[in-house]
């Protein structure tokens, strides 16, 4: 029944009718009275006390007052008229002031009958004032039902422009409250609510509108943030486990010869323990009969490129094909090379697909690819064209996961009648929790340790006026034969100034430097001309590398000891991170200096001070969500943990690890929800997937 009466439109409402109606569908996503029940204050008024005019303070918020209008007057002014009102009450004299709106004001106030005011003050000349103020008559003020908590909505302008106030909405809500009788079914299990001492569904909603007090508030925010996150998590759980039942992957259940040969004989370094465990958490998703998602989170430098080859060859070993897909042509090429040394005693067919792969050369791949000669395909998003087809994908490599869309990570799934195994790495840490929220349908690897022998980058920051230092600090260091990186922002909006810094940057650099070698990369430049550059610098035939960010992800060139990071406050905090990863590889201590101006944004300063404390990538990409929330965060865009309607993943994390865990200890118990005790959590649950309250995700 309730069910049915929550679907009603909201043009029926009382106070709504056809047009309104088109409003709020367009503004605010509301067409039934469900929608309108679930549209919450973004904060609230505190209208329990009353102030007197003898207690004004500057700077105090919004104040309520009794008193009464006893004279009105207009003021001219050079910007215009406005109306003031003298006000009373029995402790003193302040000022209402309206700029416009005159004549309503003029025709309707009452002289010397009791308003209650509500509004903000300004203190001016020794007098309070109070612009367009809320009025309403005392007598008024006692027959309307009374809200000691005032909720406050969200508005649009064209809401305001129509009349729909913030007052109007109260209206509503109150009508619709009314109309409904509060009487919504629950939505969470009885058990629960019992164990999690949580407030009812009628009564959170009722309190979350209108709180009778701050407790009953605070309640009501908690059960229906837990509520809402409860159900995302259920879903990406539930899609997890699905997915595990349903999409068969192939069973890599052979460990073979040329894993074992590489591992025995061909390894040049000893594994890190966590390295040794993604492997073996790897292997086990392939062997599993079940297609795998992963997700391999690490830092810059943990050594994630090993843990994908040693996967490849998994996948060769039971007789598939493999391909790793970077974001670079840079990128590509740095994993061809690195991976052909590696594997160079074992006589395997490697090879590199780009978009500057020349038309014979990529027909010859095509071919081989299809025949199946080819076993490990390196290349950027030229892998994904629909010329390219393999004999058998096993396993499909992902590097840098946040430049890749999900929409590329499914067309990869594409490439076979059975979806490869997909492995996508990521060198951006984003706190596990989140990772969880974004990557539902992706199950999630951690490399937390780095190889050993490795020392900490000490990094300081600079001010422009100690270019002098900086500059013999670096000629030091290329002294004792390490080399140096230079870079310079690159923000799309204004490529031309960019570019123009970077020139007069490697300008006065070639002339502070005259003996030695300078590389320069950006861009603008061919990919051909790039590449050389590049190579150049690896080789180790030029000293400084003078770059726009295109050499932030995953260059590796272990003798380059020094970051120089120009203009560092324009750079965001993980940006500085993955530069800064570019050093600190080889067995010579390295350094990073951020070099800014003097004036610097509260914001800069925190990322600056972040980067000179910790070289931690997880406290980093804390400090980062803190500061950015998760709009920029990869995925987000996707995932739809932004259309949370009261939770908020970053400021709600303990509540939605809470969450995650009870929705984790219901499926483990009742993975298909048909436990008569889960009833209520199922209703509610199909309800949402038909309504597509919870997204869809692709995949
Ligand atoms: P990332 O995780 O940033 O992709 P890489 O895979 O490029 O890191 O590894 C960074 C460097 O560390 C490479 O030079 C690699 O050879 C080296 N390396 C990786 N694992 C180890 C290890 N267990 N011991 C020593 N060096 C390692
Ligand atoms: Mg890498």
């Amino acid at each position: 029944m309730i069910q049915n009466l929550l679907q009603t439109p909201i043009e029926y409402l009382k106070g709504v009718g056809p047009n309104r109606a088109d409003l709020f569908k367009k503004e605010l996503n509301i067409s039934t009275y469900r929608d309108l029940i679930n549209f919450f204050p973004n904060r609230y008024i505190d209208k329990t006390g009353f102030y007197k005019v003898a207690q004004l303070q500057q700077n105090s918020s919004e104040v309520q007052i009794v008193g009464k209008i006893v004279h009105l007057k207009m003021v001219e002014q050079k910007k215009g008229k406005r109306l003031v009102a003298d006000f009373v009450d029995d402790t003193g004299r302040m000022e209402l002031v309206w700029f416009r709106g005159h004549k309503w004001i003029r025709e309707n106030i009452k002289l010397n009958t009791p308003y209650v005011i509500f509004g903000k003050t300004n203190f001016y000349s020794g007098m309070f004032s109070m612009p367009h103020p809320e009025l309403e008559l005392v007598s008024d003020y006692k027959r309307n039902l009374r809200v000691a908590m005032q909720p406050v909505y969200p508005s649009t302008e064209l809401l305001q422009k129509k009349g729909i106030t913030n007052r109007v909405i109260m209206k509503l809500m109150q009508e619709v409250l009314q109309q409904t009788g509060m009487k919504f079914s629950e939505s969470l299990n009885p058990e629960l609510l019992e164990e999690l001492k949580l407030l009812g569904k009628a009564a959170s909603l009722f309190n979350i509108h209108f709180p009778k007090n701050q407790e009953l508030l605070a309640k009501a925010q908690f059960r229906l943030k837990f509520e809402e996150l409860f159900y995302v998590q259920l879903q990406l759980l539930r899609r997890n486990l699905m997915h595990k039942q349903k999409i068969k992957g192939f069973n890599f259940d052979k460990v073979g010869h040329i894993f074992n040969d590489f591992y025995s004989n061909h390894l040049p370094f000893e594994l890190t323990n966590a390295q040794k465990r993604v492997v073996k958490e790897i292997r086990g998703d392939m062997g599993s009969g079940a297609q795998m998602n992963r997700l391999l989170q690490g830092d810059v430098g943990s050594g994630k490129t090993i843990v994908a080859l040693m996967s490849m060859l998994l996948a060769l070993d039971n007789n598939f094909q493999a391909c790793l897909m970077a974001p670079t042509e840079i990128l590509s090429i740095q994993h061809y090379h690195g991976l052909v040394e590696l594997c160079v005693e074992l006589k395997l067919n490697i090879r590199l697909l780009t978009g500057s792969t020349k038309t014979r050369e990529r027909r010859e791949i095509h071919e081989q690819l299809e025949s199946g000669e080819i076993h490990i395909l390196i290349g950027t998003h030229a892998l994904l064209e629909d010329k390219v087809k393999f004999k058998n994908l096993g396993l499909a490599v992902i590097d840098e996961q946040h430049r890749f869309g999900v929409a590329q990570r499914a067309k990869l799934w594409k490439k076979n009648h059975i979806p490869p195994h997909v492995l996508v790495m990521t060198a951006t840490p984003i706190p596990r929790t989140l990772a969880m929220s974004l990557y539902g349908d992706l199950d999630i690897s951690v490399i937390d340790e780095l190889p050993p022998g490795r020392k900490p980058i000490k990094t300081v920051h600079r001010y422009d006026s100690n270019r002098l230092k900086v500059l013999a600090f670096i000629r030091d260091e290329i002294q004792k034969g390490r080399q140096v990186y230079i870079v310079y922002p690159l923000i799309q909006e204004s490529e031309k100034m960019d570019y123009k810094d970077l020139m007069d940057g490697y300008e006065s650099i070639a002339r502070e430097f005259p003996e030695n070698q300078i590389s320069i990369v950006h861009g603008q430049m061919k990919p051909a001309d790039k590449d050389f550059e590049m190579d150049r610098f690896v080789k180790g035939e030029t000293d400084i590398m003078v770059a726009t960010t295109v050499i932030e992800v995953g260059v590796n060139v272990p003798n380059a000891s020094v970051m120089i990071i120009e203009s560092a406050e324009r750079f965001g905090l993980s940006q500085l991170h993955q530069l800064r990863g570019r050093v600190g590889r080889g067995a010579e201590q390295s350094f990073c200096i951020l070099m800014t101006g003097h004036k610097l944004s509260n914001d800069s300063k925190t990322r600056l001070e972040t980067m000179t404390s910790t070289n931690d990538g997880f406290e980093i990409a804390e400090v980062d969500l803190k500061l950015r929330g998760p709009g920029d965060l990869m995925g987000t865009q996707q995932s739809g943990v932004l259309n949370l309607k009261i939770a908020d993943i970053v400021k709600d994390n303990a509540i939605l690890q809470s969450a995650r865990f009870y929705a984790n200890r219901l499926l483990k118990d009742d993975p298909n929800l048909e436990n008569e005790k889960n009833s209520t959590v199922k209703n509610a649950y199909s309800r949402l997937v038909k309504n597509k309250t919870i997204w869809n995700y692709i995949s």
